[in-house]
């Protein structure tokens, strides 16, 4: 079909996520046709170097044909299996058992959702249950950063702080609450670690006081703050906020479903300070993106309470047809065979410290304001005024131009509505991939500088 009724049908039928409908029609869509390695060619035979790795998932990147292997013997096999009626299938229970020796502490209980909203949805049920089972049932409050993304679910939207999603849409619900995200370069007490850490380590503190503690049940952050426009927290944040909520009495969620397999670095966000969460939930790099899925993980003492809390004769009513998706295991097993064996994760470390020195040089920009590196997840801040740190004024329109012009120079990144880029390119990129990426992304901030 020609690229240009597939763009009509698009505009007429398909309801795009997260964009201006209106906007949408107005401008058409891009249709993709095809993917290999690190490299996008869309219906009309353009090629894109994918900076963004689809939508921060692809980590394996594209065209990996042992998991088209693995995903075509399980469909064959046994398309489907439920976990309703205690049946089970091999990919959901070795991906289950392989996570949970992949992952930090005694993360040990590993529930599959879809993605990475349901997941966060299922950890929130799972917290109510917990604390209504073990007798704290006023514990309903939770507290997550400012500029976080916990997904588009009903509450994962609400503990989601970014105003689109709350706009029209009645969130956060009044049981949840925000504050002030770890962001060194427009930290009101300055930039240095102490400063970051000790105001969120307070401003926790204060919310739980004002709150009362045994009314909040948990608190939720993303080791590296994605969608709120990569806040990279100083080293130590981690550690001081796990600190915090195991003395207030609430539990720590790590939201790891962009940080998770490698995107910084180690296999989980976490392992950077050497935390162990509660739960922890996880979806994207989990299958690469080849098929959907998300997982909670769920500490071994947290597992424990409910099992042994619950009635015994009663369900724990939370599941979803395709919880567990014996293909999506599938796919997940041999991506995590990948990353642990394929030398993924090592080519992810070496690109992002080669990816990291390039961005870093491109500081003298002049509309770069802050550059924000943790392994291959990248933000740029751009600014009109690098002394004053002056957010360009939203009238010069600068995010629609680096989209447009960075399409243009065939470069794939997000651009934040507030002027900020994300990228987080795959971890098999070569070195002349992240070379060409570096000297694309730089042309794009020359076009713009020139209009
Ligand atoms: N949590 C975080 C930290 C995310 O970045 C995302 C997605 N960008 C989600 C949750 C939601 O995941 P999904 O889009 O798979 O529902």
């Amino acid at each position: 079909m020609r690229a240009n009724s597939l763009i009509e049908l698009d505009r007429d039928h398909l309801i795009h996520p997260v964009i201006s409908w209106k906007g949408h029609e107005a401008r058409g869509a891009t249709v993709l046709q095809s993917a290999k390695g690190a490299t996008l060619t869309d219906a009309e035979g353009h090629t894109l170097l994918d900076g963004f790795s689809g939508l921060w998932c692809v980590n394996v990147g594209y065209g990996h044909e042992s998991i088209v292997e693995a995903a075509a013997e399980q469909m064959r096999r046994l398309p489907y299996a439920t976990g309703y009626f205690h049946f089970s299938s091999e990919p959901a229970i070795r991906l289950a058992a392989r996570l949970a020796e992949l992952a930090p502490g005694d993360l040990d209980h590993v529930y599959f959702t879809l993605g990475g909203s349901d997941a966060v949805d299922s950890a929130v049920r799972f917290i109510r249950y917990y604390h209504n089972v073990t007798g704290r049932p006023a514990k309903k409050h939770m507290i997550a950063l400012e500029r976080g993304y916990h997904g588009s679910s009903t509450i994962g939207a609400g503990l989601t702080a970014i105003p689109a999603f709350h706009d029209g849409f009645d969130a956060p619900t009044p049981l949840q609450h925000h504050i002030p995200s770890p962001y060194p370069y427009r930290n009101p007490a300055g930039d240095t670690d102490e400063a970051v850490i000790a105001a969120s380590v307070a401003a926790l503190k204060a919310k739980v006081g004002e709150l009362g503690s045994e009314n909040v049940a948990a608190f939720f952050a993303e080791p590296v703050q994605g969608s709120g426009g990569v806040i990279v927290p100083p080293d130590g944040w981690l550690k001081a906020m796990r600190e915090a909520a195991r003395e207030l009495d609430i539990l720590f969620v790590a939201d790891e479903v962009i940080t998770g397999f490698g995107r910084t670095g180690p296999l989980f966000g976490v392992e950077h300070d050497g935390v162990v969460p509660d739960l922890m939930t996880v979806a994207k790099g989990l299958t690469s993106g080849y098929s959907p899925m998300g997982a909670v993980l769920m500490s071994d003492r947290i597992y424990r309470a409910i099992a042994d809390g619950a009635p015994a004769a009663k369900p724990i009513g939370h599941g979803f047809t395709y919880s567990a998706h014996p293909v999506s295991a599938a796919v997940g097993l041999e991506v995590l065979r990948l990353y642990t064996e394929g030398g993924i994760l090592e080519n992810g470390r070496r690109a992002g410290a080669r990816f990291a020195a390039g961005l870093r040089r491109l500081a003298d920009h002049p509309l770069v304001g802050d550059v924000r590196v943790r392994g291959l997840l990248a933000g740029i801040e751009l600014v009109t005024d690098k002394a004053r740190r002056t957010k360009p004024a939203p009238d010069l329109g600068i995010s629609g131009h680096l989209a447009r012009f960075g399409y243009r120079n065939g470069l794939v990144f997000r651009a934040f509505a507030d002027d900020i880029v994300g990228f987080a390119p795959p971890l098999c990129c070569t070195d002349a991939e992240i070379d060409l990426l570096l000297a694309r992304f730089e042309q794009t901030l020359n076009d713009v500088l020139d209009v």
